[in-house]
């Protein structure tokens, strides 16, 4: 039976478990990488339909571990978003001039990201990287936790990195309680190729029966994020493409000219997943094992690489100081720096929904006065746009422009 041994070994090789293996390994830290899929099919186009907004402070940390180069050439500059209602006239407009010119944030398709990322790590001599990899047990002592594979190796860390997403095998495993809240909805996701250009506009437009946003890609086309309610959904994917494109159009109006769908719609049903500790013994749990939000606002892989920046900084600097990444210390460190910022955007995401999804007319007149306000108060709109740009809070300094 092979034993082999690694400082961190991280679960889950997804967008947030290569990011950490990236951060990790940028600074000579022994990883283990140990995914459920195989590699290729992760890498292979029709594998996620999504793109992400990136936002400046985790597009800074990307930069920092080497692995923003890789994904720039694909990445679209956000350069102004337009928040409001469908059918009322208040709009708030957060224009990147307001701050100072540069780009709010940067749309990245997922595949793009992935292999991006995919290709930091493969240069990386200290990081391993095994796919398929099935765990058969995890045993934990009292200075190191060892993960058994189908197959039989063994593998011993200081710490285990959780990174299997919302609904984690081994968060369960390892008896930490999650607490999860459906929210009955179906995300459509889809690219748009259209005859006008975006002008690096994305647009977030909320019904009374869902958010819908439209986010700025290269060349003349958009990405699609459509949330509504389940059986809706359903329905809407079911309709023939020219169908589906009217119902866009009434939504979003003929600002980009023609209008043609690029590639296939994707649906991903949503759930708030929150679980109640973000570490056990010899265990953390990061990105949407932590807690996986509504994409209203395009937080959740910000939100997890600000769980990244900050474990690599606690991890990092434990181990230059010759101490044990894994201990009690370690563990409260991102514990504590971690929970406040995640709570603040499970109640945001989760709050604007409820609010703006909700045909009450009293509620109408909260949201367009809200909105409102903060069109009309820059120092406001400022601190909103600096928060949404991760620039706010207790940042880890690769969010701050500095190396790790
Ligand atoms: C429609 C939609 C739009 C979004 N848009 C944005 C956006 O614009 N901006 C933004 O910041 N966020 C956005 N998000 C959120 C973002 O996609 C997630 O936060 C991000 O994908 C989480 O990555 P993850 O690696 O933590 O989890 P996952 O993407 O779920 O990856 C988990 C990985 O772990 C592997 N795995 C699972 N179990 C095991 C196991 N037992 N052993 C080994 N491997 C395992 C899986 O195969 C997978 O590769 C969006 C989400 C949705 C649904």
């Amino acid at each position: 039976m092979r034993s082999t041994s690694a400082d961190v070994i991280v679960l889950g090789g997804g967008l947030t478990g290569l990011s950490l293996a990236a951060a990790l390994g940028s600074a000579g830290v022994e990883v283990a990488v140990l995914e459920q899929e195989d590699w290729q099919e992760l890498l292979s186009a029709p594998y996620d339909g999504r793109v992400t907004a990136i936002a400046r402070g985790p597009q800074l940390f990307l930069d920092a571990i080497g692995a923003w180069r890789d994904m720039a050439g694909a990445a679209e500059p956000i350069r102004d978003i337009v928040v409001h209602e469908a059918g009322s006239p208040v709009r708030v407009c957060y224009e990147g001039r307001e701050i100072d010119g540069k780009p709010l944030g940067w749309i990245v398709e997922n595949r793009a990201i992935r292999r991006a990322l995919f290709e930091r790590v493969t240069r990386l001599p200290t990081v391993r990287l095994q796919s398929r990899a099935q765990v058969l047990a995890i045993e934990r002592e009292a200075t190191a936790a060892t993960v058994t594979l189908a197959g039989g190796e063994r593998l011993r860390g200081a710490l285990l990195a959780v990174c299997e997403g919302r609904l984690s095998a081994t968060r369960e495993r390892l008896g930490i309680p999650a607490r999860r809240f459906p929210y009955r909805q179906t995300a459509i996701v889809c690219t748009l190729a259209h005859e006008k250009p975006h002008r690096g506009l994305a647009i977030e437009r909320f019904f009374p029966d869902g958010p819908f946003a439209l986010l700025p890609m290269q060349g003349h086309r958009s990405s699609i994020v459509w949330a509504l309610e389940q059986q809706r959904a359903e329905a809407v994917c079911l309709l023939e493409d020219a169908a589906f494109l009217a119902e866009v159009a009434e939504r979003f109006g003929d600002h980009l000219g023609e209008i043609a769908l690029e590639g296939p719609r994707w649906h991903y049903p949503l759930v708030l997943v929150m679980a109640e500790r973000y570490t056990d013994h010899r265990v953390v749990l990061v990105g949407d094992t932590a807690r996986g939000i509504h994409p209203i606002a395009g937080q959740g892989w910000n939100l997890a690489l600000r769980d990244v920046a900050a474990l690599a900084e606690t991890l990092v600097d434990r181990l230059r100081l010759g101490l044990d990444p894994g201990d009690p210390l370690a563990l409260a460190t991102y514990e504590s720096w971690r929970r406040f910022d995640s709570l603040v955007l499970v109640a945001v995401t989760d709050g604007i929904n409820r609010l703006f999804a909700n045909e009450q007319w009293w509620l109408g007149l909260v949201r367009n006065f809200g909105l409102l306000v903060v069109e009309q108060l820059p120092p406001l709109k400022r601190l909103f746009m600096r928060h949404a740009m991760g620039l706010l809070g207790e940042l880890p300094r690769t969010m701050r422009g500095e190396p790790l």
